[in-house]
């Protein structure tokens, strides 16, 4: 076992010194300096995008598009080259096929209806996989019993991993979509998505990729992996909440339906009839988050300037000590063992409820998530009761590891 001591030695690089960027980190808990292991549910934010929201609000904000005034007209501005960014951040084509919404779970309903409109109809087929997030699963249920289609599901093995040999036998050319998760919130998995798009594309099944957590794990091209969508939230990517992204090939997302009418996304409206408005705007009824989504591309210059290839290359050495540091602990056992595994963390102690013990680790300062995480079929493939979450941030650091070990260690003596 390699030592606390060697293990910091071996630090490699002064990325967590970017830790100092995040002001939340330097609170206490219960007396206890913060160690923030909740970075799945929603990461916190550097300086520099909250200052960007003060900034705007205190000499920018007016409501976009609308408006003949210099306000309106920087504020119009600033959301349309944040649009740019995106589409550069992605590596998308166009930034037409960029489409700002509340988040990955607006991103993936948008999908879900306004392509489900069209697409799917009675007797067709939507493949998800079992280890989706409910946001990923629910509306395509929701979808197929509108339309009187099926909903199929691709297994993963006990390492947690997608059994890719499954996927040509379940698709079918009934299938119309298959929408499947980059990175699993609960078990870590990172997904192939370049082979699963190839398999699907050699059947002209697009895909549509929740990149949740993906997004941040490493660096997306959507050209490359040659998803259809890639929906993500800012909130999980160091930007601000409320805010979120839908990539879609621009072949798609001219032929879907609007989900949400209002105003900004039409082109006429006459009582007679009502036309739209041009790509993406056709998706952004009523007033966007404008706002957010300055914030958010000052999360992502920010994170690139970082290097996400850095970041997530520090996060895998902070995982893979977690591993082994967890792993001396008998008793204890981990949830999520694939090759390809972002800093996710999910484990239960021996007898020990997750709820007692991340209500125990809150106590000593450690906040982790606890329960299902909106991955109710992932927990009942183990036949438990939920699972206790540490997922990591570059800003993580080694001690932070070590206190959650000796914190566990104790949490074990206690309820031994
Ligand atoms: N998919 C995955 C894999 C997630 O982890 C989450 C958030 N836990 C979501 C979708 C939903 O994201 P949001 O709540 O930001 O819409």
């Amino acid at each position: 076992m390699v030592s606390r001591r060697n293990k910091e030695q071996q630090k490699t690089n002064s990325i967590s010194d970017y830790r100092s960027d995040f002001p939340i980190l330097t609170r206490e808990v219960y007396g206890q300096p913060l160690v923030y292991f909740d970075n799945g549910a929603t990461t916190q934010k550097p300086r520099c995008v909250l200052e960007t929201i003060q900034r705007f609000y205190n000499e920018i904000n007016a409501n976009i598009h609308r408006g003949v005034h210099k306000l309106s007209d920087e504020s119009t501005l600033e959301y349309e080259n944040a649009r740019e960014v995106v589409r550069g951040f992605l590596n998308a084509r166009k930034s037409s096929e960029i489409i700002f919404t509340s988040g990955a779970t607006a991103s993936l309903n948008l999908v879900a209806f306004s392509f489900g409109e069209v697409f799917v109809s009675q007797g067709d087929e939507v493949l998800v996989t079992e280890m989706e997030h409910h946001s990923n699963i629910v509306p395509w249920q929701l979808l197929c019993e509108r339309k009187g289609a099926k909903l199929k599901v691709l297994p993963f093995d006990e390492n947690g991993e997608l059994i890719l040999d499954e996927l040509p036998k379940l698709l079918t050319p009934k299938t119309r979509i298959v929408a499947v998760t980059h990175v699993s919130n609960t078990l870590g998995t990172v997904n192939p998505i370049a082979e699963i798009v190839r398999i699907a594309h050699s059947q002209n099944v697009p895909v549509l990729v929740d990149g949740a957590q993906g997004v941040k794990h490493g660096i997306v091209d959507v050209q490359q992996l040659d998803v259809d969508f890639y929906a993500f939230s800012g909130h999980k990517i160091y930007g601000p909440t409320g805010i979120g992204v839908l990539y879609g090939k621009e072949e798609w997302l001219d032929r879907m339906v609007p989900w949400q009418s209002g105003g900004d996304m039409i082109a006429t409206v006459t009582f007679a009839k009502t036309t739209f408005n041009e790509l993406p705007f056709k998706f952004e009824a009523g007033t966007a988050n404008y706002i957010g989504a300055v914030g958010l591309v000052t999360a992502l210059t920010y994170y690139s300037r970082i290097g996400i290839e850095a970041a997530t290359s520090y996060e895998g050495e902070l995982l893979q000590y977690a591993i082994e540091r967890l792993s001396e602990i008998d008793g204890l056992t981990i949830y999520g063992n694939a090759r390809e595994k972002a800093a996710i963390i999910s484990f239960l102690l021996k007898d020990i409820h997750p709820y007692d013990t991340g209500m125990v680790l809150d106590k000593m300062g450690i906040a982790v998530r606890t329960g299902n995480h909106c991955t109710q079929p992932v927990i009942d493939h183990f036949g438990i009761d939920g699972t206790v979450r540490a997922s990591l941030a570059f800003y993580n650091t080694f001690e932070e590891i070590d206190r959650l070990y000796d914190a566990l260690v104790k949490i074990k003596a206690m309820f031994g």
